[in-house]
Parts: structure tokens; C-alpha cells; sequence
């Protein structure tokens, strides 16, 4: 195919033995999801559906083997990621395309990169991946997520700001570190939006 010499097919066989079910179903439903909205919005779907498929590619790797196995492929972490091991399936996911899935775009890459924490200037297709990776029909309902739906039909900056700010409330009410980055990110798309809003 284009970004790899790997056919679909193969990677999803490969994906699906890295992963657990319910993960490579929820992964599924972000390629679905990422792919829809992608040619509602004028990106490039086949990127899309690559980048929504492979997001997680490194969630389940043990805890204890992440932070090793970044060392080796030469994935720099913060003392922040290094810290919260969730964070780091975002970093060596994206390095995993390349080393795993034989794919070097860099769009693709750098979707699969900031899909947990986002940062300013994100691309539409990064936007798309943090979002669909949100919406996605697996996922389990929360508040609002009807209301979400709708902007990543309509707007995708005002449905990043909408994402991140539930993201960023869900963080302090478990007391658990924020990130810097998601923190830029906010006000990057508060600014957007206020300039989308009044012209
Ligand atoms: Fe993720
Ligand atoms: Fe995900």
C-alpha cells in the first residue's frame, strides 16, 4: 500500500497480537472513525485509517518494559512521561510505526505521537486522531459526548477545545499530573476559537 510496504491486511493481523480484544476493537473503531471524518474534512483518508488502526500500537506493553524499550529505540521522554507510564504509549507508538509497520510519513507519525496529550498547531489529521480516539462508537458514553459528536462533525477546533477541556478536568479531579503540553494546547485552540466565534 502507500505508507508501508505492508498491506492492511497484515497489520491488522500483526496489530491484533499486540494488543488485547477489547483494545483492537477500540482500535478498529477509531480507523472508522478517524477514516469518516477525514474525508468529511478533505484529509488524506488512507493516512486516516493508518494512523486511527496503529494509535495504540504500544498500549500493551508491560508497565516495566516502556521505558526500557524507548531507551533502545532512542524515544526521548520528559521526567513527566517518565513518571505517568500511561503517557509513553503515545511517543514509542509513533516510533513503532516506523520500526514494526515499516511506515515513515510524518503526518501519520506525528498524529499517533500527540494523540494523548494534543499541542498547538496540531495538523486536522492530528485533530482527527485525538478525536476519533475519543468518539469512537466503543467507547463507553460519558456527559457530553453527544455534544462532542457533533463538533467533530462541524469544527474540528472547537471540538479539540471542547476535548481538551474535559480532558484537562478529568485530570485535576484525579489529582493526576498535567501535562504542559495539553495545557498550550488549550489555550492555542481557546484563541481559535474565540477568533472563529467573533469574526
Ligand atoms: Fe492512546
Ligand atoms: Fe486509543
Amino acid at each position: 500500500m502507500e505508507f508501508s510496504k505492508m498491506d492492511l491486511e497484515s497489520m491488522e493481523k500483526k496489530l491484533q497480537d499486540m494488543l488485547t480484544e477489547k483494545r483492537y476493537r477500540h482500535s478498529l473503531g477509531v480507523m472508522e472513525t478517524a477514516v469518516e471524518m477525514a474525508k468529511s474534512f478533505g484529509v488524506n483518508p488512507e493516512k486516516a485509517r493508518l494512523a486511527g488502526l496503529l494509535h495504540d500500537c504500544a498500549k500493551d506493553i508491560e508497565k516495566n518494559k516502556r521505558i526500557p524499550l524507548c531507551k533502545e529505540l532512542g524515544v526521548p521522554l520528559d521526567p513527566i512521561k517518565k513518571e505517568s507510564k500511561g503517557l509513553i504509549h503515545a511517543d514509542l507508538g509513533a516510533k513503532m510505526l516506523e520500526t514494526e509497520f515499516g511506515i515513515s510519513d510524518p503526518d501519520i507519525i506525528n498524529a499517533v505521537k500527540y494523540h494523548t496529550l494534543g499541542r498547538e498547531n496540531m495538523s486536522d489529521l492530528e485533530k482527527i486522531l485525538y478525536l476519533a480516539d475519543i468518539v469512537e462508537p466503543n467507547r463507553v458514553p460519558f456527559e457530553g459526548i453527544e455534544e462532542l459528536r457533533s463538533l467533530c462533525k462541524t469544527n474540528l477546533d472547537c471540538a479539540m477545545l471542547f476535548a481538551l477541556e474535559r480532558s484537562i478536568d478529568y485530570i485535576q479531579h484525579r489529582h493526576k499530573t498535567l501535562h504542559s503540553q495539553t495545557l498550550q494546547a488549550q489555550q492555542y485552540f481557546l484563541e481559535v476559537c474565540k477568533e472563529k466565534v467573533t469574526g
